[in-house]
């Protein structure tokens, strides 16, 4: 087991890591959260590359990348530059490096960062499966070194910055055969790197760990920060990215995810959303995700009890936590999807109506439970009239009642369960008393715990005392906290803690009005998808009633974005680059529009042959860039079709799809 990867897995603060200047923007240690985006023109269009520029600073970006795909683009930077300087636009800009070495060190001279991917700065790809010795490795990491070096003295000679970016999928040869295309894989594949920095005596370095898995990424991210704690003097910063999010909703989400959970953990000093989109789009969307831990990092640190176990038993691998099965949700079902309708609607039948009109909008997604408030007494005389008109609309979701007082568990017979607010001014004898309640009706029972961070752990104790008391076993706990993601690490912590580890948690999100606005929806694919990727939930439950359709979308979108659930086609986009082939956003539309109803089969569509391949790491199938208007196409990581024209490719790619029996 690696070290600690933060100092407190339960209270956000931020990791401490040593400032790099990349040029005129300071990134790490006490400074905001930098946001970059990448240009996605040809780098030897210079006009076109200012103007792109021009318009990702106008709109916030504080960092530009650039792809130098040889030597010709690298020197093209200069001119790039020089435009920029000409033009008071005083962006730090950074060459995006595979491949070539030549290249790099030409960009060094122009630009004030290079992004080096290790997996492939020096390594071809042959993917040639043999074993290396222990001399055979050392061989092949020190011929990588040698050829790294000469860019290590020239970035130290003139100040520049490197990052030393790996991505999941695009390992060297002798890395992937080691350790497997993995988050140890990736880790080392950095290190190896590192080790010749500081044998240089150059510290100036960045570090990603990139993934379109959102799981994936996060464990790498952590692995990597454990590991540099174990070494002296390598608090360095990270760069944070999902690699091929894709575009629309599910690159928002995805990206929110992976970003933002690492982001509570306190991990992370600049941002990358890489949508494929306008990439000048991707920074109100980063700008979303950086206000969260803006609000989470600034608040003193309060002391925090510590629950008694670790949230998770490794949180370097997803194992979803064990559970038992109560009312369908834990145990070996698939983390259930409920909708919360605020209070018994006061006109039962058109309020039944509408909900089955809105849920047969999305007739692929299940919606596997409702709850409703009981606030008061016409509450609770308009019940049984809505539960008749739910049965009426043909609606069989099990319902389940709750309320912020006894009343719910006053009238829980018939009830799926009930769930009632746990408040830490409520008394001992209150939550005995609603125990006993739920035990008469023969009634699960969900305590929403209703506290602060800090007082999470002493609350669950409380309710697990009055269910024992009152011999109440079928119980499960939601938090309703001000720090979601913390505090359901706590209350996981602490049931294990307490012998009670099997009790399922319900990740509750309130959606007030639907998905609002952007910042809506990264809080909730943050507040859900975190715990999520952790193995952390047996159930998600979100809405107010007001927007049905839209939070149950919502919902499965975010368990497929945390990898938990799969509903429909997972489609690996990457962004595109001065390196793309082809139109990538219309390329993406098109293929979605035919292949969108495939559930669970993952479709990459990748600007070029250079990454693309390594990088769609686990897509079932690719569609990449081969040429001008041609095409490759792949089943998994092997390419059945070349040079394909890009008028047929879409077709051949549906026929591809179902001749390998994934067509539904
Ligand atoms: S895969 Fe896409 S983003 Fe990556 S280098 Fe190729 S075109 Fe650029």
């Amino acid at each position: 087991m690696a070290a600690p990867y933060v100092a407190d897995a339960f209270a956000p603060r931020r990791r401490p890591t040593r400032v790099v200047s990349v040029g005129d923007v300071p990134v790490g240690g006490d400074h905001p959260i930098r946001i970059q985006s990448m240009t996605t023109t040809d780098t030897l269009d210079t006009e076109g590359t200012v103007l792109q520029v021009e318009r990702l600073v106008d709109a916030g970006c504080e960092i530009v990348r650039i792809t130098a795909p040889s030597k010709k683009e690298a020197e093209n930077l200069a001119a790039i530059r020089s435009e920029l300087d000409r033009r008071g636009v005083r962006v730090p800009l950074v060459a995006d490096i595979h491949y070539t070495p030549n290249a790099a060190l030409v960009a060094a001279e122009h630009v004030e960062k290079v992004r080096i991917n290790p997996g492939n700065y020096v390594d071809k790809k042959k993917f040639e499966v043999r074993e290396y010795s222990d001399a055979q490795y050392a061989e092949e990491v020190e011929r990588a070194a040698a050829r790294f070096r000469p860019l290590v003295r020239r970035c130290r000679e003139l100040g520049r910055a490197l990052r030393i970016g790996t991505n999941h999928g695009s390992l060297a040869d002798r890395v992937m055969n080691r350790y497997g295309d993995t988050p140890i894989g990736m880790v080392e594949s950095a290190l190896e790197f590192l080790d010749v920095c500081e044998d240089e005596g150059y510290r100036d370095v960045i570090f990603s760990m990139k993934a379109s898995n959102t799981q994936v990424a996060i464990h790498a991210y952590r692995l990597l920060a454990a590991r540099l704690a174990e070494r002296e003097d390598a608090a360095y910063p990270f760069h944070l990215g999902v690699t091929e999010a894709g575009d629309a909703e599910d690159g928002r989400i995805k990206s929110a995810i992976g970003i933002g959970a690492l982001l509570e953990d306190g991990i992370g000093d600049t941002i990358r959303v890489s949508l494929t989109e306008d990439p000048v789009k991707e920074i109100p969307v980063a700008r979303d995700i950086a206000r969260r831990c803006r609000v989470l990092w600034s608040r003193p640190p309060r002391p925090m009890p510590d629950p008694g176990r670790p949230f998770v038993e490794d949180p370097f691998v997803h194992r979803r936590r064990v559970t038992r099965s109560i009312a369908g949700i834990g145990g070996s079902n698939p983390v259930r999807v409920e909708l919360h309708l605020g209070p018994v609607p006061a006109a039962p039948e058109e309020a039944a109506t509408a909900l089955a009109t809105a849920l047969a909008r999305l007739p692929e997604l299940a919606c596997e439970g409702l709850s409703v408030d009981l606030f008061d007494d016409p509450d609770v005389e308009r019940l049984p009239g809505f539960v008749a008109a739910l049965e009426g609309a043909g609606i069989r979701a099990p319902l389940a009642l709750r309320s912020e007082t006894r009343m719910a568990a006053e009238n829980a017979g018939g009830a799926a369960r009930i769930i009632v607010c746990a408040g830490d001014l409520i008394e001992d004898e209150g939550f005995e008393f609603v125990a006993r309640a739920a035990v008469a009706a023969g009634t699960p029972l969900e305590w929403e715990l209703r506290t602060t961070l800090e007082g999470t752990a002493s609350l669950v104790d409380r309710v697990l005392d009055a269910s024992a008391r009152a011999g109440q076993e079928d119980i499960l706990l939601s938090v309703d906290a001000e720090r979601a993601v913390h505090a359901v690490r706590v209350a996981a912590a602490r049931l294990h803690a307490r012998g009670a580890a099997d009790v399922p948690l319900v990740l509750r999100h309130r959606l007030l009005g639907g998905v609002t606005s952007g910042a809506a929806l990264v809080d909730a694919a943050v507040e859900l998808g975190g715990p999520l990727c952790d193995g952390l939930g047996d159930a998600v439950a979100l809405g107010d009633g007001s927007d049905p359709t839209a939070s149950l979308d919502l919902a499965y979108r975010i368990l497929q974005g945390a990898r938990r659930r799969t509903t429909r086609t997972e489609f690996i986009s990457c962004p595109s680059c001065g390196r793309t082939l082809f139109d990538l956003e219309e390329t993406t539309a098109r293929i979605k529009a035919r292949t969108a109803h495939l559930a669970g089969v993952k479709i990459a569509i990748m600007g070029c042959i250079v990454n693309g391949p390594g990088e769609m790491a686990d897509a079932d199938f690719g569609y990449v860039g081969s040429g001008p208007g041609l095409v490759n196409l792949y089943v998994g990581q092997e390419c059945v079709e070349r040079h394909v024209s890009a008028q047929e490719a879409d077709d051949r790619l549906v026929d591809l799809i179902k001749r390998s029996g994934r067509w539904q």
